[in-house]
């Protein structure tokens, strides 16, 4: 089920336009749009929860996929080097209630054509 009110389902659904990045079965990837280091790249589940961890017992397949989803893109984008956090709660910085993951890494794959 998506909500109807939330901006990770709209994106998930291509209601409003994102920078995919790449795609899996159960879950999406795009650019931050408000990058805070080189590389920033959000991984959605397709489905809504509100957050990892009800995710994660809601649907751990999906939680899987999602990982790796966002563990190819960090081997794919950078150097090996990165981060890949789940803010959860408002306190803890949580400002979208769509469960996400931050693949963030202040060093780029140097691409040579
Ligand atoms: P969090 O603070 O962990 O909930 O992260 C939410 C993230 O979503 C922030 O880094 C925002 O910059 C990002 N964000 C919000 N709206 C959009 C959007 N329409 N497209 C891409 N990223 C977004
Ligand atoms: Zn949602």
């Amino acid at each position: 089920m998506n909500d109807s009110n939330c901006i990770f389902c709209k994106i998930a659904t291509g209601e409003i336009p994102a920078k995919v990045v790449a795609e899996s079965k159960h879950a999406i990837a795009f650019h931050d749009i408000s990058p805070a280091q080189p590389v920033h790249v959000l991984v959605i589940p397709r489905e809504h929860h509100s957050n990892v961890a009800e995710l994660s017992f809601a649907d751990p397949e999906a939680l899987v996929d999602l990982m790796q989803l966002g563990s190819r893109i960090a081997a794919e984008h950078t150097t090996g080097a990165f981060r890949f956090t789940f803010n959860t709660g408002a306190e803890a910085g949580q400002t979208v209630f769509h469960a996400h993951g931050h693949v963030l890494s202040k060093n780029p794959k140097i691409q040579i054509d």
